[in-house]
């Protein structure tokens, strides 16, 4: 597989703009022959949230993959398996959903399909303790409850007492690194660390 990575910046979520820079960066890395394939195109769709919040891939750079690898030849599906996941789960909010219907690529509901991905290579099991997991900088906490809310095992409660406080239950935390993710004030960190909460 490839391994050449190419980042570019581009001035604003503008289609023809970003198309192009997808069309060069391509080229650059090589990508694959896709023409008559089916291309699964994974957007991060954290939450189904307004794309000005800037947590979900921007639905226009979204569109210019789906219409670029459409001029390959290639069948586009696109979908996700957010942290909150219901089964009626669409990218409406993050209007990816309907760039899906403008493009004709196939919005694809994880909750229906299983995918089985089968590999030679063991994994190596670290003890839990010693895992990589969410770190909480109580001096940067806002208070807001972002990570509480989005939260999917309800390991994250508030402190009874001190103010602007998050707790983890260590025991519930499935390890989606989503709190981190929506954390705007650098309150959480994900690193090891083996003892205390
Ligand atoms: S998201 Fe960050 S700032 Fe908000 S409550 Fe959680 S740790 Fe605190
Ligand atoms: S990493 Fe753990 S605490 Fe953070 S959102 Fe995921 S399950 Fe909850």
């Amino acid at each position: 597989m490839n391994s050449i990575v190419t980042v570019r910046k581009c001035r604003e979520y503008e289609l023809h703009e970003i198309y192009n820079l997808i069309s060069e960066i391509y080229e650059i890395c090589q990508g694959p022959e896709v023409g008559g394939k089916k291309v699964l195109v994974k957007p991060n769709i954290l939450t189904d949230s307004d794309p000005a919040k800037a947590i979900i891939t921007h639905p226009v750079v979204v569109e210019a993959m789906i219409r670029f690898l459409q001029s390959k030849g290639a069948v586009v599906l696109v979908g996700d398996s957010p942290a909150i996941h219901t089964r009626v789960f669409k990218g409406e909010k993050s209007g990816i959903y309907q760039v899906c219907q403008k493009t004709g690529a196939t919005w694809v509901d994880f909750t229906k399909k299983h995918a089985e991905i089968k590999s030679g290579k063991s994994r190596i099991k670290f003890p839990r303790k010693f895992e990589r997991r969410p770190v909480f900088n109580h001096r940067n906490c806002t208070g807001c409850l972002e990570c509480i809310e989005i939260c999917p095992e309800k390991a994250i409660i508030m402190h009874h007492d001190k103010p602007n406080y998050v707790l983890l239950t260590d025991n519930k935390c499935s390890r989606c690194f989503c709190c981190s993710e929506v954390c705007q004030s650098n309150a959480i960190d994900i690193r090891r660390k083996s003892f205390g909460v």
